[in-house]
């Protein structure tokens, strides 16, 4: 039996929690990736190894930590204040996930204002956007304007997402939650899990993609490194493009597609919204088209990590050599048997 410390269980049951709050499906992911320790800030970079300045570069605080940027740098301090949330006292030692579980509780706090605590997560998300366009795009905004923004955006998309609940169309599979653990498509459906790895600077994209059956099978996987990109969104575009054209090319004319990139997936269904995107999306819709059924769906990280794994070994262990084979790759065996099975 696998033992796992109090602590990880801790963080795991709000991840749960995270997975279940009515928001944005982008937001959703952000907040898993507060949780997971999977943001560009100082404190996670240097957890992975890279040699970045400890410090916060907007006010020069020693340590960049996720509640640091969330909770106690300037701007964020002064949205939370502005709302008057009753948050946890000065000087509390709470770890992030305390924190994420105080704000979950807060959603749930009937005497609280109903649209403040409905727009809690747009609030964090608000901030942390807040934060990078002062620091890549030199651009500050005031505290009242990021409460503002994320009242207006969550009761804006509250009010669609209700609307799409109504008329259950399939819009609602795109607005919906996604599947926490990697799950087999139905009866007859094929399944593809696609990833692109993408590192800033970085010489290389990865590319991967594994199809699979209702019984969890790998029909076939593919891997391939390509030329950079300007940005994730680029890439994932880039690597769904090239997937297609492979699944056309093995006549597979029906099929799920699920990426853990939300931009990519709002792209495809939304691109009227992503103008610089355009050609790209041309692309795709252009092999789809042809091929019979094409559906997108979001999944979580954890539900795509083969996907992933796959691709990463193009940027981190510099594999070059693309190739497309049937089953899957022999390294992951273990993996894609315990996702068959259902064992997680
Ligand atoms: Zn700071």
């Amino acid at each position: 039996m696998e033992i796992v410390p109090a602590n990880t269980q801790a963080i795991n049951k709000t991840k749960e929690r995270v997975w279940k709050i009515t928001t944005a499906p982008k937001i959703r992911l952000f907040l898993w990736r507060v949780l997971s320790g999977a943001l560009a800030i100082a404190d996670c970079l240097r957890n992975h190894g890279l040699n970045v300045n400890p410090g916060c570069q907007i006010c020069g605080s020693v340590n960049e930590t996720v509640s640091h940027v969330l909770f106690d740098c300037d701007m964020a301090q002064s949205v939370w204040l502005i709302t008057s949330l009753p948050m946890w006292p000065q000087g509390s030692m709470l770890s992030i996930h305390e924190q994420v579980d105080h704000l979950l509780n807060l959603m749930e706090k009937q005497e609280l204002n109903r649209e403040l605590r409905e727009a809690i997560p747009w609030l964090v998300w608000e901030i942390w956007k807040a934060r990078n366009s002062t620091l890549y795009a030199a651009k500050t905004n005031s505290p009242h304007f990021v409460v503002a923004t994320a009242l207006e955006e969550a009761k804006e998309w509250l009010q669609q997402h209700v609307l799409v609940q109504q008329d259950h169309s399939h819009s609602l599979q795109r607005q919906g939650i996604g599947e926490r653990f990697w799950t087999k498509p139905a009866t007859g459906k094929l399944k593809c899990n696609i990833h692109s790895s993408w590192l800033k600077d970085s010489a290389h994209i990865g590319g991967a993609w594994i199809l699979r059956n209702h019984l969890g099978d790998v029909i076939f996987h593919a891997r391939d490194a390509f030329l950079p990109m300007v940005n994730r969104l680029a890439a994932e575009l880039h690597v769904m493009f090239w997937c297609l054209r492979s699944l056309k090319e093995l006549q597979i004319v029906s099929c799920e597609v699920w990426s853990d990139s939300s931009a990519a997936i709002d792209a495809l269904t939304r691109p009227e919204d992503f103008p610089k995107y355009r050609s790209q999306i041309i692309k795709i819709q252009q092999v789809i088209r042809v091929m019979r059924e094409v559906s997108f769906h979001l999944s979580s990280p954890k539900a795509n990590s083969l996907a992933k794994d796959i691709a990463c070994s193009v940027t981190r262990e510099g594999r070059f050599n693309s190739y497309l084979a049937r089953g899957g790759p022999a390294w992951l065996h273990t993996r894609i048997e315990d996702e068959r099975r259902g064992r997680r």
